[in-house]
């Protein structure tokens, strides 16, 4: 197990004995600012090339303007070491990621284009990622934020796709279970898309609930349906939510009130963490859903409340998608004011927008059956 030199944690301004100067209660933010340069080698606007620093840079810059830090303790990330991507990992996928780098740039996988600068970037976001879990797992915060790219749940054991490398939330979850005591976690994943990597990677383990609302094709299947529910010793503790394109809030809200939240409580775990994707936004140009700020307020309430009621260490939130630099600072904004237990804010983002029942109508049915299918198995 790779333990982090102290000097690594006093470069970054992070104080050497956690629990004894940060209050209980406290926010934590660790941004990504400046030390990401990975952009995609790309000449012209696609898919990869709306993943860049800029949604780190703005979304920053948004949170100083509308004072969205006061109260929130803020550290930069530091990078992380390979031996702790390797926790997840196969040694050839960190291996190719490095020297895919060296070399410049290249293909490593299904929508997973390195430059010069993945490296770096990857362990930047990655160290983001981990300092995120030290805190909550070790009591020094009650919820902490890593503002950081390229995102990671696409990424399996063995594999980079859909612009990510390292699965983030994976290895740091492996990490504060080795680490620092804990035991059992539940991921929820709230990015657009299916965390495929994410699920992959926990399928079995009986300790770890993962759980992923999203968007599902049901014309065309394929993974991410809610019959996917875990396997062997892990039966049950893998929970998919998928929706149909264009849902509304409500059908968010109906999610996290009928399955996210009652299969936390019983599965009572000592953490959670959330992949934080906000490319359902419906503004986003990746994502086809059809939320706003409101919904994210929601989530991150009602997982504040879990942390009190279920008698939590607390919770870490690792930035994955989310790809309109514009609204990503009013959805994170509205995440840590839901943290903070504030009312829901009124953002620029929440506009009146065409009636989505039909939608809602058809969620309310998968909903249900999601419910008959799981509640058995948990
Ligand atoms: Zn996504």
């Amino acid at each position: 197990m790779y333990i982090r030199p102290l000097k690594e944690y006093k470069e970054a301004g992070i104080p050497k004995k956690f629990d004894s100067t940060l209050p209980q209660g406290t926010i934590t933010l660790i941004d990504q600012s400046g030390r990401d340069k990975h952009v995609a080698p790309f000449l012209k606007p696609n898919l990869e090339a709306f993943e860049n620093p800029e949604r780190i840079e703005m979304t920053l810059q948004y949170l100083e303007e509308t004072k969205s830090l006061e109260g929130i303790r803020t550290f930069k990330t530091t990078q992380a070491a390979r031996e702790e991507a390797l926790l997840v990992h196969k040694p050839y996928l960190v291996q190719s990621v490095e020297l895919m780098s060296e070399l410049g740039g290249g293909v490593l996988g299904e929508s997973a284009w390195a430059s010069e600068n993945l490296w770096s970037s990857a362990m930047h976001a990655l160290g983001g990622a981990l300092l995120a879990g030290e805190l909550a797992a070790s009591d020094t915060c009650r919820h902490s934020f890593a503002l950081v790219r390229p995102p990671g749940h696409h990424a399996t054991t063995s594999s980079s796709m859909g612009l990510c490398f390292f699965n983030n939330v994976a290895i740091t979850v492996r990490k504060i279970q080795a680490q620092n005591g804990i035991k059992k976690v539940s991921i929820l994943d709230i990015d657009d898309h299916f965390g495929n990597g994410t699920s992959e990677i926990f399928y079995e383990d009986p300790n770890v609930q993962f759980i992923s609302i999203h968007e599902y094709d049901y014309i065309n299947y394929g993974i991410g349906h809610y019959r996917e529910m875990g396997h062997g010793r892990g039966l049950g503790t893998n929970i998919n939510i998928p929706l149909h394109p264009e849902s509304p809030d409500s059908s968010y809200k109906l999610a996290m009130d009928k399955i996210v939240v009652p299969a936390i409580e019983r599965f009572n775990p000592d953490i959670i963490a959330i992949s934080a994707g906000y490319d359902a936004h419906f503004t986003d140009p990746i994502g086809e859903m059809a939320v706003d700020s409101k919904t994210y307020w929601y989530i991150a309430s009602m997982i504040e409340r879990l942390i009190g009621t279920c008698k939590m260490n607390g919770s870490f939130w690792v930035l994955e998608g989310g790809y309109n630099p514009l609204t990503l600072g009013p959805c994170i904004r509205a995440t840590l004011e839901g943290l903070q237990d504030k009312p829901c804010p009124e953002l620029e983002d929440q506009e009146e927008r065409d009636d989505e029942e039909g939608v809602a109508k058809l969620n309310r049915r998968i909903i249900k059956r999601i419910m008959n299918t799981i509640f058995p198995f948990i």
